[in-house]
């Protein structure tokens, strides 16, 4: 097989590897499809999805009713239960089999394994934790507004020159850094579950979406590392991705934690069905486990109400809950930066503002 990952020109389509486990897709897989039919509308290319596992085939169409044009399927026991080797011998033969022109992969546990390894030996660069992803047009617009000429075959554009701008935070969250790959293909990306939005589905999409089984070739001396058993952790993990309302404390809460939190709880509550999240402040300290924060080093969530109690409204929160659609932010300090983002905001102690809030919403519902 001729891979050559600089031959930018051989590449064609978008690819979203669609993550499953235990034969069920992840909402992210969702995310990104969405994504990706908007940036493959835009440069004009196919949509495909890759699904790899076990008896994953009938799972397939549902991932067309958000936009894929078609999603290959590698079906194989090795591929039952993730193992980076399986994977990303897999997922890496297909891609120097068809050559896509990127590869998108959902920034979970699973994602940041895979995309480094198969980065690597396609010898291709990746950009983790992608928040925002655009095609870059400029050139093309350059190009339409002063050529001459529309035959490609007489300028110096090419139609491969057009790449994928992947934006993510750096310097801790200080600044966002555009980060393209213009010399090899494919352009690969780890995207931040949670940020992309999930379209409507669709069942005519998905009707006509098409279905490849791609033949897998792999064996056990592939394969370094042998799954004995998957443990699930007993604990109940928070869904603040899927969450309608969240109602988030800050170390504000410090001088009592405990009411603190039951006041977030029953803040949430009233609400209607509300889950407590919490700042990078507060889960280092202890109070709330990691699966509750919020922000650029934990989830990013845009519900339909978010609740700030205490929180400063650091660059690196912000980041995680920005999008929300009515935020409301509680602080005794007027100046906080948390007021620039909020819809309402109310200047005062959280211990004495939040039970009248619970009051007031209580009421409102009578
Ligand atoms: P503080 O900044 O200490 O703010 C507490 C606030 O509570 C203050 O504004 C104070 O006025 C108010 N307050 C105090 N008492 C009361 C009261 N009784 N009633 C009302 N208000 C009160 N942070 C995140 O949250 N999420 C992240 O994912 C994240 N990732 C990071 C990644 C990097 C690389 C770095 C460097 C930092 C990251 N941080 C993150 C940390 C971030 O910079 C802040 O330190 C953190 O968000 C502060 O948390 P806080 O607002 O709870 O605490």
């Amino acid at each position: 097989m001729v891979f050559n990952s600089s031959d930018i020109g051989a590449f064609n389509d978008i690819w979203v590897f669609c993550e499953q486990r235990n034969g069920k897709l992840e909402n992210t897989d969702f995310e990104l499809i969405s994504e990706g039919r908007k940036l493959a509308d835009e440069r004009g290319s196919k949509l495909i999805g890759v699904l790899l596992g076990h008896n994953v085939k009938d799972i397939a169409k549902e991932l067309g009713g958000y936009g894929a044009d078609k999603i290959i399927v590698c079906d194989d026991p090795a591929l039952d239960v993730y193992t980076t080797d399986a994977y990303t011998k897999v997922l890496c033969d297909v891609a120097m089999d068809k050559k896509p022109e990127v590869i998108l992969i959902g920034a979970s546990n699973i994602g940041r394994d895979l995309g480094p390894r198969c980065a690597a030996r396609l010898h291709t660069g990746l950009t983790a934790d992608c928040t925002h992803l655009d095609i870059d047009m400029e050139k093309y617009v350059d190009f339409i507004n002063t050529s001459s000429t529309l035959d490609l075959s007489k300028t110096k554009f090419k139609m491969e020159d057009i790449n994928l701008k992947m934006t993510r935070p750096a310097f801790g969250g200080h600044l966002m850094a555009t980060i393209i790959c213009p010399r090899f293909r494919p352009c690969m990306s780890t995207v931040r579950p949670g940020v992309m939005k999930k379209a409507e589905f669709n069942q005519e999409m998905a009707d006509r979406c098409e279905i490849e089984v791609y033949p897998v070739s792999i064996s056990q001396e592939d394969i370094k590392t042998k799954v004995l058993d998957v443990v699930k952790e007993a604990k109940q993990i928070i869904d603040l991705i899927g969450a309608e309302v969240i109602v988030s404390v800050g170390r504000g809460i410090g001088k009592n934690v405990k009411e603190g939190i039951e006041l977030a709880n029953e803040l949430a509550e009233a609400f209607g069905g509300g889950v407590v999240g919490g700042s990078r402040a507060v889960v280092d300290s202890g109070w709330l486990s990691a699966d509750h924060q919020v922000g650029q080093t934990g989830k990013t969530v845009h519900p339909k109400v978010y609740v700030a109690l205490g929180i400063s409204g650091a660059i690196q929160h912000k980041a995680g809950m920005q999008d929300s659609e009515l935020i409301i932010a509680v602080n005794k300090d007027a100046t906080a930066p948390i007021f620039d983002c909020a819809d309402y905001g109310i200047t005062g102690d959280l211990f004495k503002v939040v039970p009248m809030m619970i009051e007031e919403i209580t009421n409102a519902k009578v």
